[in-house]
């Protein structure tokens, strides 16, 4: 008979669902958002009493802002946590990179939920920094401005300058003459970081956002002359933040090892000239959609405490080695906060089964060659 293992096993649900995902003893599809069996929600239960409802139509997407909680908590535990074993005497800053999920009910939920952990945001564009704003965001959590920069975009993040915690990242090198000109204009001191590109990329399908030809951050002649151009005008404490992002759903744990001792370099030389606090490390880190623990592009080789403890060691090895203070750690985990925690609802409008094909197998007589392509 077809038991609750079987199915557990065929969908390999508990590879995959990260203990948010399990069947129950009727064999239906259970959420334990906390993962806890004590909470646990039966979707054939939810699916009954939105068939009764009147006002609900479906395809539903079902959120469970518990699991984004836990996420949070989850990855922001296992640096915590990694930074305990290593001994490492910075500390660490998480961030949500508000284009992977921009629903407002989201971003204010992340905001709530993230609050213990002072979570960040990171912005791409003018309109993501006004939600940011307009969402609660606390004033002293870090916003992180990314992206094009056009004059309105760099004067709404300077007016606010003094008020919340925003660092601009110069990610294209002539950003900086713009960056510095209104800030000026508007007597604004301003709280700055470098994007820098890497010779360590990605793989699969982010592999163009990694590598020397990325399209966003500073080559290290650049870096350099930006740099200059800080120490010239007397604002090297400007530059607080280093950051760099080689590309979403890195598989390979690899990866990241070779990312992270470019730029824990990177940093230390930095670190050298100016007092700079942030090593923002970016995003990447993996889902397992498919469940295998592999490095094909669906899943990832490592865990979260690996990633963790991988990026804490190198920071803290190479700091070591160049004899430099340790930096905050930033991380801007997207996907790896929101992808758990939404489900989506449809109804199955037809079916077609491969196994009901009109091909009878051959009879007795049938000669053996026909037998063999059957
Ligand atoms: C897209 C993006 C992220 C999020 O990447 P994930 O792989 O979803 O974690 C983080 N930082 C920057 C700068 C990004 O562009």
């Amino acid at each position: 008979m077809w038991t609750t293992e079987d199915s557990i096993e065929l969908y390999g649900i508990e590879k995959w669902g990260n203990g948010y995902f399990s069947v129950n003893d009727n064999g239906n599809i259970i959420i334990l958002p906390k993962k806890s069996p004590e909470q646990s929600v039966d979707i054939m239960d939810l699916i009954e009493e939105m068939e009764k409802s009147r006002d609900l139509e479906f395809p539903v997407l079902l959120r469970f802002p518990q699991i984004l909680e836990d996420r949070i908590d989850e990855i922001t535990g296992a640096f915590m946590g990694a930074i305990e074993e290593f001994d490492y005497s910075g500390t660490y800053q998480p961030i949500f990179p508000m284009k992977v999920n921009q629903r407002k009910e989201v971003i204010e939920y992340i905001i709530k939920f993230g609050a213990k952990h002072n979570i960040g945001m990171e912005v791409g564009t003018k309109a993501e920094l006004l939600a940011a704003l307009s969402l609660g965001l606390p004033r002293d959590a870090p916003l992180i401005c990314n992206g094009y920069k056009d004059e309105d975009y760099l004067r709404l993040a300077l007016s606010v300058h003094n008020l919340n915690n925003i660092i601009i990242v110069v990610d294209l090198f002539e950003e900086i003459y713009d960056i510095l000109k209104y800030a000026d204009a508007m007597g604004v001191v301003p709280r700055v970081g470098m994007r820098v590109k890497l010779f360590a990329r990605g793989s699969g399908r982010w592999v163009e956002s990694g590598g020397e030809s990325a399209k966003f951050g500073l080559s290290t002649s650049e870096a350099l002359e930006l740099l200059r151009i800080l120490d010239e005008r007397g604002l090297k404490g400007c530059l607080k933040m280093l950051h760099f992002h080689i590309g979403s759903q890195i598989t390979d744990i690899r990866t990241v090892k070779n990312a992270m001792n470019e730029a824990a370099r990177i940093y230390a030389k930095v670190r050298k000239i100016c007092d700079i606090k942030y090593l923002n490390v970016g995003g990447g880190l993996s889902v397992d959609y498919n469940g295998s623990n592999t490095a094909t592009p669906s899943s990832a080789n490592y865990s979260l405490q690996e990633y963790a403890n991988d990026v804490v060691y190198t920071v803290q090895k190479i700091c070591d080695d160049e004899e430099v203070p340790y930096p905050t750690i930033v991380s801007e985990s997207g996907r790896a906060i929101a992808a758990y925690h939404s489900l989506l609802i449809f109804k199955i409008i037809g079916r077609k089964n491969a196994k009901s094909s009109p091909l009878h197998p051959p009879d007795d007589e049938a000669p053996i060659q026909i037998d063999d392509l059957c």
